[in-house]
């Protein structure tokens, strides 16, 4: 049973779930999510205050190096906890807040987390952010340069920046794995983006639900197979669809009242993805299981994860540099 004691959606052994970004806040979310398949997360950490925090919920159990293994408190159904993977960095948003010495201060965070990836940074062109453009854009730089240098995947977020995104990706000529997190851009600029040098990826969420349809499907359908990820971006991003989405692909219609069901209409949790799969799903016309597959496979590759557990990967970069 999920939150709310709403039957869990079936879950087949193969269909594992990585929410690609989240900001988790307490470790009963990782159980329900551990109930509706979720076995990965990749948690990010905004500003300073804020890694302390990420870095204590991985220590605490679930932590990349323990392979999802937080004691076997886990699940009623039996299900071990989700692998969490650390992400720092300077959310815009924070940008204006930053210390002098913030960047350094990042650097030992991520060196101290060998597996640990660099988010969430980006640009954010939006009224919420208070730091100037171009102070936004040196400190975005500065970490995609950390990223490159550490040999890390990155977590970007983007608002009404998409086009100085992509330029900065290719001055900066990025080789690293870089998320764009609740992507919500056009389906012209996917293409273009994902045709650059830097290995991009499509996180979709909830947030899809604020574009119109006519926009939205058209994006997801451009995004290549192997690119696509899914996340809650909790506890922002909550599932709520409109009329208008329910009308274009009405088999979506059963979400509002399972989500209701399951606490997550307004209060977004990792638990809700096993609806944003049907729902990427839906707007991707592609089965789930497929959807499933190849969003654990993408985001394994990018956060390092293998079989035996997260960070592998990360740790033999580590060694070779
Ligand atoms: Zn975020």
């Amino acid at each position: 049973m999920t939150a709310g004691g709403h039957p869990a959606p079936a879950t087949s052994p193969r269909a594992r779930l990585f929410d690609a970004h989240c900001h988790l806040q307490a470790h009963c979310h990782l159980r329900k999510a551990a109930e509706v398949g979720v076995a990965a997360l990749a948690c990010n950490g905004c500003w300073q205050d804020d890694w302390a925090r990420v870095a204590e919920l991985c220590a605490d159990g679930g932590g990349s190096s323990g392979g999802g293994g937080a004691s076997s408190s886990g699940s009623s159904s039996g299900a071990a906890l989700p692998t969490v993977v650390p992400n720092f960095g300077l959310h815009p948003w924070w940008v204006a807040r930053r210390s002098p010495d913030w960047l350094e201060r990042l650097r030992a965070a991520l060196l101290a987390h060998p597996t640990a990836g660099l988010g969430e940074c980006g640009l954010d062109r939006g009224p919420r952010c208070a730091a100037g453009y171009a102070e936004q854009l040196e400190a975005f730089e500065a970490q995609l340069m950390l990223a490159q240098e550490l040999q890390r995947p990155v977590s970007v977020h983007c608002v009404r920046a998409y086009g100085a995104v992509h330029d900065a990706l290719r001055r900066l000529a990025l080789t690293v794995p870089v998320v764009l997190h609740s992507w919500t851009g056009a389906a012209e600029m996917t293409a273009v983006l994902a045709a650059l040098r830097t290995p991009v990826y499509f996180s979709l969420s909830g947030h899809l639900l604020k574009q119109p349809p006519a926009k939205a499907l058209p994006m997801v359908r451009a995004i290549p197979l192997d690119r696509l990820m899914i996340e809650s971006d909790s506890p922002d991003g909550a599932l709520d669809p409109p009329p208008a989405w329910l009308h274009a692909l009405p088999q979506l219609s059963h979400l509002p009242g399972e989500l209701r069901a399951a606490g997550l209409a307004q209060l977004n949790r990792p638990c809700v993805l096993r609806w944003t799969l049907q729902l990427v799903a839906a707007a991707a016309g592609r089965p789930e299981e497929e959807v499933a597959c190849a969003t654990w496979d993408n985001a394994c590759r990018v956060f390092g994860c293998t079989p035996d557990g997260v960070g592998a990967a990360a740790k033999q970069l580590d060694s070779q540099g």
